[in-house]
């Protein structure tokens, strides 16, 4: 049977020149590459209690909707400014170049309730960290944040100290 790290496919030199970049498409197009990854991250927090599962467009939806369906809780979408109908509260974060805002609907979490965080991918945490400040700014307590994968390198760990981070993969 394939390790879940070998579904994932690496592609040199995108977006630009000098990068890794890891490619999610090959796990999700593999059915068992798909299985292996949702219950990996499934195991990885089933000791976890939560309320509710976050995740950012687009590739959180992918993995934050059936962890959310597997736990029965409810799944909330971080999304990209502008793109949610009703009343939104937002983070504007810092990118590699200029600034990028997310948004979240305000009814969608209650104060008090447990957080889950689930991405495809942690590099710098800036995204995850943002997300992290987005649900607090609502009251919600992060418990968890669970990604499939972590590019250790780029410190991402280090800046999320004092929240629990659980990859399925870690690349170093
Ligand atoms: P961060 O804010 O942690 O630096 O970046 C995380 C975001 O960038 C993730 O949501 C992910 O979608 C995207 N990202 C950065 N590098 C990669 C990569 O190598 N592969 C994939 N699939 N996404 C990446």
């Amino acid at each position: 049977m394939k390790k879940l790290e070998e579904y994932v496919r690496c592609i040199p030199d995108f977006p630009e020149e000098g990068v890794m970049f890891r490619d999610v498409t090959s796990v999700l197009q593999d059915a068992d590459g798909l299985h292996l990854a949702i219950d990996t991250m499934q195991e990885l927090i089933d000791d976890l209690e939560f309320d509710v599962v976050v995740g950012p467009e687009s590739r959180g939806f992918i993995f934050g909707t059936p962890i959310a369906y597997n736990n029965h809780k409810p799944f909330v979408l971080i999304r990209k400014k502008g793109k949610l109908p009703c009343e939104t509260a937002s983070m504007e974060y810092d990118l590699e170049y200029g600034t990028a805002v997310i948004e979240i609907h305000k009814d969608a979490i209650r104060p008090g309730q447990k957080i889950l965080i689930v991405d495809d991918l942690i590099a710098t945490g800036g995204t995850t960290e943002a997300m992290i400040r987005l649900v607090e700014q609502l009251g919600g307590e992060v418990v968890g944040v669970v990604v499939l994968m972590e590019l250790a390198g780029l410190k991402g760990r280090e800046k999320l100290a004092g929240y629990r981070l659980e990859s399925a993969i870690c690349f170093e």
